[in-house]
């Protein structure tokens, strides 16, 4: 998605080794104007901000080339040097120089090793003193156990949600306008200026964009209304202990009833199996899990180095 603009060619830089002429330019300037001594074109520069030449109606044609006998610079086109008549089959293409805006690379492998170094450390600590375990054995002690049954009432409810999600029975909508997501929508471009070394004396300066978003929220309707639900309003609990659980039984309603306000019948079931260890360390498990163990049973548990607590899944 980036959109690059050219802002037109510009003069490069060299300086003469010869005679210490500074600034000389290097598209139109291949011998230095002093003393004559010829263009090293190795050693072209950006000129200084402000002080830039534009080249108007620069076409770009190709890398100047080095000749092979003189090292003199010659242009992408030029079929024999124009310094000493040499021809230019096999000539080198001219250094370029690297992009303006880049940084120079740095070496940051100590720096990133020093970091990856203390955050390894650290994660092994919070593992040595936290998770770290060991193997014990332990005895089964106790089987644990509840089951319930939620009873749910038929009723006129409140409920509230978007108008797109709301039930086709729902009664007494009351709407207002909210916001509910954000959305991206342009908001111009972010651009970056760079000057780009074309090696045949000249640079180009580009501009580098790419499109810029801003969050703009995104309104709907949101509605409370009422419904007409199941909902589970008390529950009836059995707990115990031993490998005979049961479900209560006692002032619970039937399994089905017939939707009117004020009708009850039986909900959710839930059951909970929990084996003890040596009497006081519990484990919540499956039930046929729960069943495979007996009381008195020893065995191999990973319990956590530091703390003694039991590891409950790794038995
Ligand atoms: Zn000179
Ligand atoms: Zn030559």
């Amino acid at each position: 998605m980036e959109r690059t603009e050219s802002k037109g060619f510009f003069e490069m830089l060299w300086d003469c080794d010869h005679c210490g002429s500074k600034g000389l330019l290097a598209k139109s300037q291949r011998h230095c104007p002093e003393c004559g001594a010829k263009q090293n074109p190795d050693k072209r520069y950006y000129p200084k901000e402000g002080e830039e030449q534009a080249i108007a109606g620069h076409a770009y044609e190709g890398s100047d080339r080095h000749c092979p006998s003189c090292e003199a610079p010659m242009g992408a086109k030029a079929k024999s040097c124009t310094n000493c008549g040499s021809p230019l089959d096999g000539a080198k293409q001219v250094k370029s120089v690297a992009s303006a805006t880049l940084p120079p690379p740095k070496r940051r492998w100590p720096k990133i090793l020093i970091i990856v170094g203390a955050i390894a450390l650290f994660i092994f600590l919070i593992w040595f003193v936290f998770f770290r375990t060991k193997v014990a054995t332990m005895k089964v002690t106790g089987h644990e156990w509840t089951r319930s049954i939620g009873i749910d009432e038929f009723a006129d409810l409140p409920s509230e949600g978007w108008r797109d999600a709301m039930p086709s029975d729902a009664r007494l909508p009351q709407c207002e306008r909210k916001e509910r997501s954000t959305k991206q929508v342009p908001d111009g471009e972010t651009c970056k200026e760079e000057k780009v070394d074309k090696a045949d004396g000249t640079f180009e300066k580009v501009n580098k964009c790419r499109p810029k978003y801003r969050d703009e929220p995104v309104y709907d309707d949101y509605c409370r209304y009422r419904v007409s639900r199941w909902h589970q309003v008390d529950e009836r609990k059995l707990s115990g202990n031993g490998l005979a659980p049961q479900w209560p039984t006692q002032d619970l309603p039937s399994v089905q009833a017939n939707d009117f306000f004020g009708a009850k019948r039986q909900g959710k079931r839930t059951e909970t199996y929990t084996l003890v260890f040596d009497g006081k360390r519990r484990c919540e498990v499956p039930e046929a899990k729960w069943r495979g163990f007996t009381d008195g049973q020893a065995v191999k548990v990973e319990v956590r180095a530091r703390s003694g607590e039991l590891v409950c899944d790794s038995f």
